[in-house]
């Protein structure tokens, strides 16, 4: 072990031995601490600290260092007139972040630059991710064979620049609501002959929360109907005005299919780079943020951008609730790493289990200290599939009791990464409503996993007479032939939206047969607010009708897009006291069964379901 790694491994153990910080006038803590450390925490003068070593009996050498019970510690800082709170973790890395873990920075690189492509569907992202690939000739040699692990590293003018490659604005939305910052830049593209669309006012709103810097790209310029003036008449209403009359945004015009204006993007990439601070200190401890994860031959694969010290091989991490050690590490030109710099994107063999894209991973020279913090922390090792048959019992035994209810249409859905799991189990939980009515529930997701089609899956698709929905899944012959046999309906879809769009048709087709609806009441969000154990509340404002806490189920409306529907209200609130419904111009608050989504702006609509008869 060399000098660094025995460095690390001290501050890391220091770091577990004290973790308490004061702030604002409260001493968090989640681990009790010795007598000198809390004097010192608090920052005691020569008086107070006095007072209390008074307080305590024995020689003030001796009791300095031992351990305070945690209730005469509660006891000391009331007396002390300072609120405390004893601060519990599920990750690793939100210990990390709470309590800071002071590290000695010593070496600084210039990492490289993380570009992120976004917009709406069709614009043209994948044919920009895909030409900016193969401009990289000097890099990457013709004809090798690539893998898509979620990012990639490109070389332009000796300047290095990763471009994510994920799925896009769920995940990144997703990251984001876990306190991971992803990206450096964003490169809006937007079509022009299209204009812009929900997709980009979803873009240029993840870059405004985030602060992170855009740089718009019209593309498809080869085609007549191109207005780019209109795009940026349009984009103006959204404070992207062209540096070219004064404003801030670079705008830079090309077309994707005919190769035209990519290397005017990358210098403007380039330059907009220079001004963002890429140095760090390859020193730290590593950290990663995991973009994808999914299962290969040689098995689990979790794809990360590094974003701090260097990683490597045979190093052990911590990720979530696991702990694994690195067997590879290599990128998407397959090229093979002992060690990682900040920056790249690769993916790596060695963890164990899935993990959660926006998970954070930790790398440590000493894999028996992190098994011991993995007991610390309740982490615990298991394999995926002792796991994914628990859940397909579960998901069966669900089934069963939902026999019951009426209209209903049973789907098991497959997918192809984590990333897409995530991605799609977040969309659908605007679709999945409360188990207690049964009148409206209209899709029940038996099973939302990943891999290719199994027997287990066809066997659990007779059992709950299920329909099959894939998701970017290759179909293996022996079981297409099976789904054909057995009378299965079964889809598979490449597009998130066109995936989606099937949804709402099987869910009108079932609610045309009886039901109509009319809107009774509409409302704004106004601010949104997290509580750790109540969720998300959303403080909001009548706009039309009203809207009452009755089984009338609510909507939730971004952009004109449904992104939550049939939610049922768990509590309506004006100020303090529980409401039984709002009027016009009422400000309440709210909070909903199964929807945790909120964002300011957001649109709630309440809908009054009618029979037939009643229309
Ligand atoms: P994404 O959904 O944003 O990733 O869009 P794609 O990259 O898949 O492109 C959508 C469609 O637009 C494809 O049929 C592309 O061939 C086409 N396309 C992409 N760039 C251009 C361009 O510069 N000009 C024209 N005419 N078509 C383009």
């Amino acid at each position: 072990m060399n000098k660094l790694e025995k460095l690390k491994i001290s501050q890391l153990k220091k770091f577990l031995a004290s973790q308490v910080v004061f702030r604002d006038q409260t001493l968090y803590y989640s681990h009790n601490v010795s007598l000198e450390t809390l004097t010192k925490t608090l920052n005691l003068d020569h008086q107070k600290t006095e007072l209390i070593y008074q307080k305590i009996s024995g020689s003030k050498e001796r009791i300095k260092n031992t351990i305070l019970n945690e209730n005469i510690m509660q006891n000391l800082l009331l007396e002390l007139g300072f609120d405390f709170e004893k601060k519990e973790f599920k990750h690793f890395y939100e210990q990390v972040q709470f309590f800071g873990f002071a590290q000695k920075e010593t070496k600084f690189i210039n990492r490289s630059l993380i570009v992120t492509v976004m917009g709406h569907v069709d614009h043209g992202k994948t044919t920009l991710l895909d030409v900016i690939r193969n401009t990289d000739v000097a890099h990457r040699e013709h004809g090798k064979i690539t893998q898509k692990i979620g990012g990639y590293e490109v070389n332009f003018k000796k300047n290095k620049i990763t471009f994510i490659d994920t799925p896009g604005h769920e995940i990144f939305q997703d990251m984001r609501s876990q306190g991971a910052q992803i990206t450096d830049l964003i490169v809006l593209v937007v079509a022009g002959n299209e204009g812009i669309k929900p997709q980009t006012i979803e873009a240029i709103q993840h870059a405004k929360r985030t602060k992170v810097p855009i740089i718009v790209f019209i593309n498809k310029m080869d085609l007549a109907t191109a207005n780019p003036q209109n795009i940026m008449q349009q984009l103006s209403h959204y404070d992207l005005i062209s540096t070219a009359i004064g404003g801030n945004t670079v705008y830079k015009m090309g077309s994707c299919l005919q190769k035209k204006g990519i290397q005017e993007l990358l210098n403007a990439i380039v330059l907009k780079g220079n001004e963002i601070n890429l140095k760090t200190d390859i020193n730290l401890l590593p950290k990663a943020l995991v973009i994808d994860s999914f299962l290969d031959k040689q098995g689990v694969k979790t794809s990360v951008i590094i974003q701090n010290g260097n990683l490597k091989v045979k190093e052990a991490v911590i990720v979530d609730d696991i702990v694994g050690k690195i067997k590879s590490i290599d990128d998407d030109l397959k090229t093979c790493f002992q060690i990682v710099t900040p920056g790249k994107c690769v993916v790596l063999l060695g963890l164990n289990k899935l993990v959660p894209v926006g998970s954070i991973i930790f790398g440590f020279p000493n894999d028996k200290l992190v098994a011991n913090l993995a007991k610390n922390f309740n982490y615990e090792k298991s394999t995926t599939t002792n796991k994914s048959k628990q859940v397909l019992l579960n998901s069966v035994k669900n089934f069963l009791q939902a026999t019951k209810q009426k209209q209903q249409i049973n789907l098991i859905v497959k997918v192809d990464s984590k990333s897409s799991e995530q991605v799609l189990k977040k969309r659908l939980s605007g679709f999945l409503v409360s188990e207690t009515d049964s009148e409206l529930i209209e899709l029940n997701f038996i099973q939302i996993s990943f891999g290719e089609i199994n027997l287990n899956d066809l066997q659990s698709a007779i059992i709950t007479k299920s329909q099959i929905l894939t998701f970017n899944v290759k179909l293996n012959k022996v079981i297409g032939k099976k789904i054909e046999a057995l009378g299965i309906i079964y889809h598979n879809f490449y597009l998130l939206y066109k995936f989606f769009e099937y949804l709402e048709d099987l869910q009108t087709s079932v609610k045309n047969q009886q039901l109509n609806e009319k809107i009774v009441g509409q409302a704004e969000v106004l601010k949104v607010f997290h509580h750790s154990k109540l969720g998300s509340i959303a403080g909001c404002i009548i706009r039309k009708g009203q809207i009452k806490l009755d089984n009338n189920k609510i909507q939730v409306m971004r952009q004109q897009t449904i992104i939550g529907k049939n939610l049922k209200i768990k509590s309506l609130k004006h100020e303090r006291d529980n409401i039984q419904g709002a009027v016009m111009n009422q400000e309440f608050g709210i909070i909903l069964f199964n929807f945790d989504d909120f964002q300011v702006g957001d649109e709630l609509c309440q809908f009054q379901v009618l029979s037939q008869d009643e229309k």
